[in-house]
């Protein structure tokens, strides 16, 4: 029986429609796809410029404006991050601005020559094929394009990938090599991996003798609560498995300090480092020590490093608060999209109802507000439910924000009703 109280879904569409067109009418030009960080964010930083205000020698004496010295990266600066990205300093590189570049020559080191523990160049094999815990990181999945890697999507949990489709997988088929994880608040949907699936990614089985996981932990210590999570450490759990060499752990100081330059860390096993570290000698003659200098005068320590972060924090929490408030508000109870509430990261996971994601898209672009593409957060743009939407908070002022979050709540009502009625 329908009362006042609970419209038809004839009568959800047409207020719906009557909401869009009049969003619509107001010609928003609203931005809700890359995370990057906000002008205000990047403006903590602001010292960075100044330093290292004359100084140029680094602690053991090196000369930052030469090329000798410290091939690996300032030890200063491997300290303050040897605790938070959970490697010992002596196994942590400290190279370049992008953990993208660091995770793009890991592979090309693997096409072109053999890591260690490995039998031959992935370059020669028929097939390589990785997994790919969906919902995504959109720039994972175009590495694999790049290098003709196979993508095996494999669904997340709440506590990480699957464990049981991860084993059942990696055990049966030799040209599975590897596995792209973003451990702690991911992009998109702020998992966080429970110690259980560290442990079992850390001792499994697997066909490839030279499989590889791919930890971006890039949100290490992006932390939005007072919970701040940790995650187990995985390569002491991949050593006491007998499998030390199955890691690499990618991070960077891209939302630390300045997105895009910053510095860059890869962590991983004595032999892993000393391979990378070698073929790195090749392709570069050393790291930029002035910016690593600065980022070590800059952040101090750990400390430093965390109490920075809890002023990106301030600027971000209400960001991530008017999200949740706002479809709460707009969707809460509709039965039309579901959504994460993160702890940390830069991301929020909108999943729609199925078949709906692009048309949202769609409708939010003719209202001027734009979304990351539906499917961005599958391999090969392919979101087989067409649910899942990023929306990236970040870069928006509040008010701007808030605008841009109710206009896709219309958006997801028209579309969802849409479907309701067909
Ligand atoms: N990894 C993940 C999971 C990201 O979300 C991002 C940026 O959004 C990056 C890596 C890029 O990091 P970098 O700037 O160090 O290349």
């Amino acid at each position: 029986m329908t009362t006042a109280s609970s419209p038809t879904p004839s009568e959800l569409l047409e207020s719906a429609r009557r909401d869009h067109a009049a969003l619509v009418e107001r010609g928003l030009s609203l931005n809700l796809t890359r995370g990057k960080p906000s002008s205000r964010q990047l403006d903590l930083s602001a010292d960075l410029l100044e330093l290292p205000r004359g100084r140029y020698t680094a602690a053991d004496g090196t000369d930052c404006r030469n090329y000798a010295g410290a091939p690996q990266g300032l030890l200063e600066l491997r300290e303050i991050f040897a605790g938070l990205l959970q490697v010992p300093v002596e196994q942590l590189i400290a190279a370049g601005n992008a953990s993208l570049e660091l995770m793009h020559d890991s592979l090309a080191n693997a096409f072109l020559g053999t890591v260690p523990g490995g039998t031959g160049r992935w370059a020669d094999a028929e097939r390589i094929a990785f997994l790919c815990p969906v919902p995504g990181y959109d720039r994972h999945f175009a590495l694999c394009e790049r290098f003709g890697i196979e993508m095996i999507p494999v669904p997340m949990t709440d506590e990480g990938p699957d464990m049981d489709v991860v084993e059942r997988l990696v055990s049966a088929d030799a040209d599975i090599k590897g596995i792209w994880c973003v451990p702690k608040y991911s992009n998109p949907d702020g998992v966080s991996y429970s110690d259980e699936v560290v442990r079992r990614l850390a001792a499994m089985p697997t066909a490839a003798p030279d499989f590889r996981i791919f930890w971006d932990n890039a949100y290490a210590v992006h932390h939005l609560t007072d919970e701040e999570v940790e995650i187990a450490d995985v390569l002491a759990a991949c050593a006491e498995s007998g499998n030390p060499d199955r890691v690499l752990v990618f991070g960077s100081t891209s939302k630390v300090t300045f997105a895009g330059a910053g510095v860059a860390f890869l962590g991983s096993s004595p032999a892993n480092v000393s391979w990378f570290q070698g073929l790195a000698g090749k392709r570069t003659i050393g790291p930029d020590k002035i910016n690593q200098l600065r980022h070590a005068m800059f952040l101090g320590d750990a400390e430093g490093v965390r109490a920075h972060m809890r002023r990106h924090r301030e600027l971000l929490e209400p960001k991530f608060e008017t999200v949740e408030r706002v479809l709460t508000k707009a969707l809460g109870g509709t039965g039309l999209a579901t959504w994460s509430t993160p702890k940390g990261g830069y991301f929020v996971r909108l999943d729609v109802l199925d078949g709906c994601a692009r048309e949202v898209v769609r409708r939010a672009a003719e209202a001027g507000i734009a979304l990351t593409p539906a499917g961005a957060t599958h391999p090969y743009g392919d979101d087989p439910r067409d649910r899942t939407i990023r929306i990236a908070p970040s870069f928006p002022e509040l008010d701007a924000l808030e605008e841009a979050i109710e206009g896709l709540a219309v958006c997801v009502r028209l579309v969802g009703a849409e479907k309701l009625v067909a």
